[in-house]
């Protein structure tokens, strides 16, 4: 590539994803705040109030990808307490930290843990009223079967809501993101984790990954109705909305 990153296969790729987020787990929550100066915490909560949760008794939310539970921490506080939140990731070490953290908020009665695939999630049909994934589905393989398991677990009414990173489409915007990417993103890695690949690999499955116009026709290929989205931050970041109906 441009840049002389390493090309990953699809095969070979979950393992150095599952690498990666195994390396940096410890210290993922100060590289997030680090790498996008603090602004994914505006991105999720700008989610999570799309979301509005109900605040009463009896809502399931499903977390996929959903790490050290930013996400699912949020439902379970905007629903004042009453969500059932499951976050799912394939990585047992990001769910370490996010249970410990969950612990010191003591809101881990609200929420179940599982170390699972978005590719094959252990769950019955139309189990979940909402299904989120915030910064994951880029990292999964097969991106269309995560999108089918998504659509199979939630109920009639349920719905999807995916945060990712996106295309940039302002002319000064995304000439600053290029730089502050390439440049300074695997650097502060190296300073914080003592080392840069795996922000390499972060920069470069951002670029690969499908427009905000392109995965929106993914989703619906999946099966789901109404889907739209919205940019944070000129595109930096695109939120997309589906409804299994
Ligand atoms: N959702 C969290 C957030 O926004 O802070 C964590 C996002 S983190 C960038 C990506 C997560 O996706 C990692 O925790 C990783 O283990 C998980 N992941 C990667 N491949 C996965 C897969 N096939 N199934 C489930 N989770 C996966």
């Amino acid at each position: 590539t441009a840049y002389g990153f390493k090309q990953v296969g699809q095969g070979e790729k979950q393992p150095l994803v599952n690498e990666v987020f195994h390396r940096v787990a410890d210290r993922y929550d100060l590289m997030n705040d680090l790498m996008s100066a603090g602004l994914h915490r505006l991105w999720k909560d700008g989610m999570v109030s799309w979301l509005n949760p109900p605040k009463r008794h009896g809502f399931r939310s499903l977390d996929v990808a959903g790490g050290t539970g930013d996400i699912a921490f949020r439902i379970v506080e905007a629903s004042n307490r009453n969500a059932d939140v499951t976050v799912l990731d394939i990585n047992g070490s990001m769910l370490k930290v996010g249970e410990e953290r969950a612990l010191k908020r003591g809101i881990a009665e609200n929420l179940t843990f599982v170390e699972a695939n978005a590719e094959e999630l252990p769950f019955e049909d139309n189990s979940f009223d909402a299904y989120t994934i915030a910064f994951g589905i880029r990292n999964v393989p097969r991106i269309d079967v995560a999108l089918s398991e998504a659509y199979r677990v939630l109920k009639p009414g349920g719905r999807f809501l995916c945060l990712e990173f996106s295309e940039v489409d302002m002319p000064l915007l995304d000439r600053i993101y290029d730089e502050w990417s390439f440049r300074a993103i695997p650097p502060i890695g190296k300073m914080v984790t003592g080392d840069d690949e795996p922000y390499r690999y972060l920069v470069e499955s951002i670029r690969k990954f499908p427009n905000q116009k392109d995965f929106a026709a993914m989703i619906t290929r999946a099966g789901f109705s109404r889907v739209t989205w919205r940019d944070y931050s000129g595109g930096i970041a695109a939120l997309h909305s589906g409804w299994k109906i």
